[in-house]
């Protein structure tokens, strides 16, 4: 603006002066030519006088260096000129000067040569005996006055220029300074020019829109970070070149990810294909194994006005989720395994007895294998249906239990199939309440004491023993039966897990017992413990919190 305000000023101050300098040249020239006329009239009637005195005479003793005198008789012709042969020069009767002479006594003319380059004046005067004397004179052009005035003018100019470079340099600062010294924040606060008040009054409204914009952002930022924070997903905002706009803490916390950074994740190949699938346009779903979690993603593309701005990630821990699908699948598939062998002896059996392929002799054999598979899947079926009963997340009813009361109950249940193996079956039972379902707290005590008289050789021990210990209720059941080798005893509760599978077999053991025992134990609020020496016995203890 000041730049503007400068050069305006210059220009004009330069334009005008430019101005001025030509009308004084032009008021100048005429001038001259008023004065020379008036000069040439004077000095053609002091040649009239002399003429009427002494003729051509005194035409010829003047000296006429710097102008031309001419005598011009009443037809045209000319009889005397001070610088040309009279008789050689053509008709004068034509020219404008001489005719006005002729008609009104006195006559003007300024003709150009183009020869010399300037201007001629003519005056004539008509005498009294009808002829003409003319006296003419060279005269300056415009062009000729303006290039012998051009030094002084020159220096008139620059010395102007210069003025108007400090003066324009001084009223742009001046005209600029109330100007740039608004204060934009309190655009009415401003003293300045009266034009400028409308601008200031609407730069003041635009103020207000806009802060009132920025509070209605800043509340929509606070209740956007109000919502994505108190997110248990991991939610992050992506632009169109994949970048993060946005993160809330779940999502650092997921991917383990730094303010702003998704370091860790653009290094996964898999996670950098599905976010250019998801801002081509794509909705996509990613299974990512962070530090052995599985992440579940889900990509969404954003579109404003129906052009892709970015994407949206939305990522959750699903871990439990998968392991309980893939344990789920491991299930079925054991379970269509343990339940087809039964099945193809039973069908095997019932194949070679009804096409009268087994000796008489052998059918009890066959007819008992038949019972005992049947058995043995009915058992299965049982292990499989509690499990699933158990899996089911349902609440149990609980109530005040003396564990001593089921362990004597289990006892009794056992005790015959304990005397089978002459086994030893002691109890050391104190009272002890715990709040729990009566029917899982007997299942528990119930598979670890049948599981300890199947892995206790005869004439073994099986002891079930109730107590209170730190603050828990707890129930030991243990013998000194094969134990369990120490690389298995991380696994013996997984289900389907056996150490000897023929052994286990062999006792009608199903696999699932101790899932059983690990799942309703938790389901009581209680907590199995293992001590096993190959060989020597195990000792599994559920520990409960007391009433
Ligand atoms: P099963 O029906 O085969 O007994 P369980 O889940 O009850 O299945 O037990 C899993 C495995 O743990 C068994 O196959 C067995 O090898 C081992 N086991 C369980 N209890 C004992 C024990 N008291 N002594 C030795 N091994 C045991």
């Amino acid at each position: 603006m000041k730049k503007k305000i400068f050069r305006s000023v210059l220009f004009s101050m330069l334009g005008i002066v430019i101005a001025a300098m030509a009308l004084i040249i032009i008021v100048l020239n005429n001038h001259f030519i008023s004065v020379e006329e008036d000069r040439m009239s004077v000095e053609a009637s002091l040649a009239a006088r002399g003429i009427e005195m002494n003729g051509e005479k005194f035409l010829k003793s003047i000296d006429t260096e710097d102008y031309r005198i001419t005598w011009i008789d009443a037809s045209g012709t000319v009889t005397y000129d001070s610088q040309a042969d009279a008789s050689q020069m053509e008709s004068h009767k034509d020219r404008e000067e001489f005719k006005e002479a002729i008609s009104e006594g006195s006559g003007e003319a300024i003709r150009y040569s183009d020869t010399l380059g300037r201007e001629t004046v003519y005056y004539a005067l008509k005498l009294d005996d009808g002829t003409v004397i003319r006296i003419s004179e060279d005269y300056d052009t415009v062009g000729l006055l303006t290039i012998r005035l051009a030094s002084p003018m020159l220096w008139i100019f620059l010395a102007v220029f210069g003025l108007s470079i400090v003066l324009a340099g001084s009223l742009s600062t001046i005209i600029a300074k109330p100007i740039n010294s608004i204060d934009l924040d309190h655009p009415l606060e401003n003293k300045t020019y009266p034009e400028v008040t409308p601008l200031l009054m609407r730069i003041d409204q635009q103020n207000q829109q806009i802060e009132k914009q920025m509070d209605e952002l800043h509340q929509r930022k606070k209740e956007f970070e109000a919502v994505t924070e108190n997110m248990s997903e991991g939610l992050l905002l992506l632009n169109k070149d994949g970048g993060i706009l946005t993160m809330n803490q779940s999502a650092k916390i997921l991917f383990h990810m730094q303010e702003n950074s998704h370091a860790k994740l653009t290094d996964m190949n898999e996670y950098r294909e599905f976010v250019s699938s998801v801002l081509k346009g794509s909705s996509a779903n990613l299974d990512l194994n962070v530090d052995g979690r599985n992440i579940k993603v889900i990509g969404n593309p954003i579109y404003s006005h129906k052009v892709l701005i970015g994407a949206s990630i939305l990522a959750y821990d699903n871990t439990r989720a998968h392991k309980e699908e893939t344990m789920r699948r491991e299930f079925t598939a054991n379970v269509s395994h343990e339940l087809k062998t039964p099945l193809q002896t039973i069908m095997g059996s019932a194949e070679l007895l009804q096409n009268h392929l087994v000796k008489d002799d052998d059918c009890d054999t066959f007819y008992q294998k038949i019972h005992s598979e049947s058995e043995r899947m009915l058992t299965l079926i049982d292990d499989i249906i509690r499990l699933s009963q158990l899996d089911e997340n349902t609440e149990a009813d609980e109530k005040n239990l003396n564990i001593s009361d089921t362990a004597n109950e289990v006892r009794e249940s056992l005790q015959q199939s304990a005397d089978k193996k002459h086994i030893s079956l002691q109890t050391e039972l104190h009272d002890v309440h715990i709040s729990a379902n009566a029917r899982l707290l007997y299942e528990i005590i119930y598979n670890l004491t049948d599981n300890a008289i199947h892995y206790t050789n005869e004439n073994g021990t099986v002891r079930i023993r109730c107590y209170e210990e730190n603050s828990q209720a707890c129930v030991a059941v243990s013998d000194n039966g094969i134990g369990i080798p120490y690389e298995s005893q991380d696994r013996i509760f997984e289900r389907f897990y056996r150490v000897d599978k023929s052994h286990s077999k062999a006792t009608g053991g199903t696999g699932l017992g101790l899932s059983i025992v690990k799942h309703a134990a938790e389901k009581c609020h209680g907590r199995i413990t293992l001590i096993s020496s190959p060989g020597k016995g195990s000792s599994f203890t559920v520990r409960f919190p007391l009433i």
